[in-house]
């Protein structure tokens, strides 16, 4: 978090908490002016500057594929990627798995199962396309605005080795903007979501406010218009790499073994997602960024069942009895980053 946001939401905290008598005064004295400040000051603008961003990305993603005629064809194999048979095939088989050698045995209808399948049905209809708008709105702006970054050089390249060097630094940029979600507080505001999941399962891999993925998918196609510029990559690549992805939250004690030591096992994620300390193994799919920062903390399988969730519940869980399951909870998530911090 950073030092302006940590000082902007203790004001916040203190308006809150001590001040407000005054305030109510300053707004009776101020008349309606006095009411106004005290609305805006209920909302986090840094969270509706994101929201702007990713309405410009996604703007200029619609308008190239508008231009160009490609509108519902690039959609529809955005949807070929992201929601490829063999990926829900994984979902599918990951749990079954986690029926047989759960981490953490509990109901397959628990509370945390039941809103992240809210989560998988909001991935499909709102995020995969805003996913695949965000690829191609930030590849048209890089282009049309940083054309320098193009290296033609890469282009004589085989494509057995372009390729795994792409995928590698789209990884390692992918690692960044989740360090970022980290380090500061207005991305990590919509990033806390994915972490509130105190029942870690296949699905919460789907549990994310849409605005989380602008920074990541920014940055990831960073490298890709440098070192492949008007080319794409393979989308069975696509695939695989958000298999890899996916199947890291799944409930169970897998480390992978030696493999492990390179590609991010659900126990290792697992370490990420421990309830007081989400500093460590940042990795999205490889884990040798973790390894260089020395951030990586390699598991064993007992790490693999410690509880996960946000202490102090920051954000609105299903896990508090109190509140309503399902689609109305969703939206409360969902808003929770708009609000100014208490
Ligand atoms: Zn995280
Ligand atoms: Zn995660």
């Amino acid at each position: 978090m950073s030092g302006a946001q940590v000082q902007v939401q203790t004001a916040a905290a203190g308006f809150h908490a001590g001040l407000a008598a005054p305030g109510q005064q300053r707004a009776a004295a101020g008349g309606e002016a006095g009411i106004r400040r005290l609305w805006w000051r209920r909302l986090s603008l840094s969270a509706f500057a994101l929201a702007g961003l990713t309405v410009i990305v996604v703007w200029a993603g619609a308008a190239e594929l508008l231009r160009a005629g490609r509108l519902e064809s690039v959609l529809a194999s955005g949807w070929a990627q992201l929601a490829a048979p063999g990926l829900i095939a994984l979902v599918v088989a990951a749990g079954m798995a986690e029926r047989i050698w759960p981490a953490e045995p509990r109901s397959v209808l628990a509370r945390g199962h039941v809103q992240d399948a809210c989560y998988l049905a909001l991935h499909a209809i709102v995020v995969i396309p805003l996913m695949t708008l965000l690829s191609v709105g930030a590849a048209a702006l890089l282009s049309d605005h940083a054309g320098w970054i193009e290296l033609h050089r890469t282009q004589t390249w085989p494509a057995w080795l372009l390729v795994p060097v792409t995928i590698v630094a789209m990884d390692g940029a992918n690692w960044l903007a989740h360090y970022a979600d980290h380090r500061l507080g207005w991305l990590w505001r919509f990033h806390a979501l994915h972490h509130s999941q105190e029942e870690l399962s296949v699905l919460t891999s789907f549990r994310a406010h849409p605005l989380m993925h602008t920074t990541g998918f920014v940055l990831a196609t960073i490298p890709v218009v440098a070192l492949m510029p008007g080319r794409a990559i393979a989308p069975v690549l696509i695939t695989v790499y958000v298999c890899i992805g996916t199947l890291q939250h799944a409930n169970v004690r897998w480390t992978f073994g030696p493999v492990g030591r390179v590609i991010v096992s659900p126990a290792y994620h697992r370490l990420h997602h421990a309830r007081e300390d989400q500093g460590i193994n940042l990795g999205v799919v490889l884990t040798i960024w973790d390894v260089l920062v020395g951030r990586a903390r390699f598991p064993s399988r007992a790490d693999a069942a410690g509880r996960t969730g946000l202490a102090g519940r920051p954000v609105p869980v299903e896990q508090d009895a109190a509140l309503p399951l399902g689609p109305l909870l969703l939206a409360g998530q969902l808003i929770e980053p708009f609000q100014a911090q208490r």
